[in-house]
């Protein structure tokens, strides 16, 4: 194995972490932080020293707990582990834990001292999601108090100040990378196709420049799958002499297995491009890219107030971004990287992404701080205080899903709901489900939800075909809409006797036959974090018609997501009772080219308009009782 430039400052790096009790760590991306620091530090020899690494991400949890087992020779989920929602892959003697910042979150409410580890890393701090920023303020509290707690925060980009300042001057110890030159080439004029542009800029690397494969950023999955198919055709066209282009997609939803062929070294004859998310920015490194095609945006979750909910929006990246795209290039040898934008659009970039905290819905990381006892939530810790109007509106989210009181303070039900790995809508639909004695059913939609492109939007060319096949479902639903669908769904799945069987049902709809597979998973690991929470459930379900639990299915949702409701006005559109933004029903929603009177969704997307997905019709006698102020605002008009 290639020697990593952190190797090279090791013993300095553990006279430091021997020393220090904050560290601020920063390295560039692929010299061997995530997976040689903690290793390090095991090896100091502490005794039982017990580590926890975070990860944003956690397909970078797994893999990189995969890569650490296998260089330790040990075997996964002994002495090296992960934790990730839903799924445990650690025990009592896991020296090296890798989790994701939330697992680590929900580790803390339990117990908050986090004596169980002696070291905490907080890896790719700069990436300042919500929760490694939270997880700082309470780790600063947390050294503070105990003597036998180091902490190391490792960070990808040079911008360590602010790290370092929090942590109340912490020392800065920097890995040098080894870096070659990196020659950029802009495009002269922008393009509208950036997926058609990525592929045309394919074919040119491909046949024009020596050995070397490819790295393509590219927004989200579904831009992804576009160029792989368009790729994919192209296979065999080239001219004799010219490798094979193997075209690889790597995001966040594919399945492990696939996501690990990226890493897979192919023979001389084939060339590799990957096709990936920010995901390969910093989080994962795949050796032998030479070059790299920077599409210059990503998803990003923003808070839109006018709807009162997170949506995924394709933005611009940043400055920080677009070097750390180039630096992929340029890690084992001189590399390219075409970048899809012209010169004076990368001038316009901002320097730096804004941190989550500051465009996100912060209903989760108060109710945290609730939950964890802080009462002052504007005057905590915070690396980067939410603006007010954010805060207020979160305690207000709070206080309608009934997680916190009069006072503001929190409630048993706001306790329980902390620990839940969703998000507070989420958490309130479930738990109230369980006094309504829905609890299974509800738990069925819940983890199919969890789990992301269940349903599959078919080809164009298929659409009839499929909807055609997907109609029993919707009927079996009784008109209640997607959310039943989508459990009648499971159901018929779940009554199907072999895997052949089940597979090909799920080609014949158009479900993700492994997304599928994981639901049973998902729900035992979601019935398990209620169980630990319940207090004497009813199960009212045997009583009930079936017309009855749907019913009763549908009201445990409005009481989560009353705020995402709305009604119908001329036109076959909906008038959003929060904002009173116009929005229409998703073409993929059972519900798409019928009339209700009212709707609630639990999802938006902001494609050529504003569309409501997973849309359910609801009565207005039903909002009126669960949630009276939106109905009030609506028609007392007093907004505006
Ligand atoms: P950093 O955290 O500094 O970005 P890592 O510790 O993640 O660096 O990676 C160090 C090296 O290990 C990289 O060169 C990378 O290519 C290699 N590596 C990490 N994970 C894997 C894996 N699953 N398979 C193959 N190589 C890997
Ligand atoms: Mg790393």
């Amino acid at each position: 194995m290639q020697q990593l430039p952190i190797t090279d400052v090791r013993h300095i790096l553990e006279k430091k972490f021997a020393k220090n009790k904050v560290t601020i760590l920063v390295g560039e991306t692929g010299s061997g932080k995530s997976t040689q620091v903690p290793q390090f530090i095991k090896d100091m020899g502490y005794g039982k020293e017990r580590i926890a690494i975070t990860q944003p991400r956690r397909v970078a949890a797994i893999n990189l707990a995969k890569r650490v087992a296998e260089e330790t020779n040990s075997k996964l989920g002994l002495a090296v582990g992960y934790s990730v929602r839903f799924q445990n892959m650690s025990g009592p003697n896991t020296r090296i834990k890798f989790l994701t910042d939330g697992m680590l979150l929900r580790e803390l409410l339990l117990k908050p001292s986090l004596d169980q580890y002696s070291t905490v890393i907080l890896d790719e701090a700069h990436e300042r999601t919500v929760t490694t920023d939270l997880l700082m303020g309470f780790l600063k509290d947390l050294v503070a108090k105990r003597s036998n707690l180091r902490l190391i925060v490792m960070s990808a980009t040079l911008d360590a100040d602010r790290f370092s300042r929090f942590f109340d001057g912490a020392e800065v110890l920097y890995v040098q990378g080894r870096r070659f030159p990196v020659q950029r080439y802009y495009l002269s004029r922008p393009v509208e196709d950036v997926v058609d542009a990525c592929v045309r800029t394919a074919i040119q690397i491909h046949v024009g420049e020596p050995t070397g494969d490819i790295l393509a950023f590219l927004a989200g999955q579904e831009d992804i799958d576009k160029a792989k198919d368009l790729l994919d055709g192209l296979s065999g066209g080239f001219q004799k002499g010219v490798p094979e282009l193997v075209a690889l997609p790597l995001y966040a939803a594919l399945p492990p297995q696939q996501q690990m062929r990226v890493f897979e070294k192919l023979p001389n004859s084939q060339r590799k491009i990957i096709l990936a998310t920010n995901i390969a920015e910093t989080s994962l490194t795949v050796s032998g890219v030479r070059y790299v095609i920077d599409g210059g945006t990503h998803k990003v979750k923003v808070w839109r107030h006018d709807l009162g909910l997170d949506s995924l929006l394709t933005m611009p990246i940043s400055k920080s971004n677009a070097a750390q795209r180039m630096g992929r290039a340029g890690r084992e040898a001189a590399g390219k990287v075409y970048r899809l934008y012209t010169e004076p659009d990368y001038e316009t970039l901002r320097g730096q992404s804004e941190p989550e905290i500051e465009r996100c819905d912060v209903a989760f990381p108060i109710l945290t701080l609730k939950s964890a006892g802080v009462i002052d939530i504007i005057g905590w810790n915070w690396l980067e205080r939410p603006n007010k109007g954010a805060i207020m509106s979160a305690l207000t989210q709070l206080y309608v899903l009934k997680a916190l009181d009069d006072d503001g303070a929190i409630t048993d039900f706001g306790l329980k709901m902390a620990l839940l790995p969703l998000s507070p809508r989420f958490s309130a639909v479930l738990l109230r489900s369980q006094e309504r004695g829905v609890e299974s059913p509800v738990l069925d939609i819940v983890s199919c939800l969890s789990i992301e492109n269940l349903v599959m939007n078919p080809h164009p060319d298929k659409r009839d075909e499929v909807n055609e096949k997907r109609l029993p479902f919707v009927a079996a639903s009784g008109g209640m809409g997607d959310l039943i669908t989508l459990r009648s769904y499971l159901l018929h799945f779940r009554s199907l006797e072999t895997a052949e069987e089940k597979r090909d049902w799920c080609k014949e709809v158009h479900i993700n036959y492994r997304a599928i597979s994981n639901v049973e998973d998902v729900r035992k690991q979601l019935e398990r974090y209620l169980k630990s929470n319940a207090n004497g459930t009813t199960n009212n379900e045997s009583k009930l018609t079936n017309s009855e639990i749907n019913e009763s299915i549908i009201k445990c949702f409005l009481s989560g997501f009353a705020a995402n409701t709305a009604l119908m006005i001329p036109g076959k559109q909906y008038s959003t009772t929060a904002g009173g933004q116009t929005i229409n029903i998703h073409p993929s929603s059972s519900m798409f080219g019928k009339k209700a009177p009212a709707i609630m969704y639990t999802e938006f997307i902001y494609t050529t308009k504003a569309y409501a997905r997973n849309v359910s019709p609801i009565e207005l006698e039903w909002l009126q009782k669960i949630a009276p102020h939106y109905l009030g605002r609506m028609f007392g008009g007093s907004e505006e």
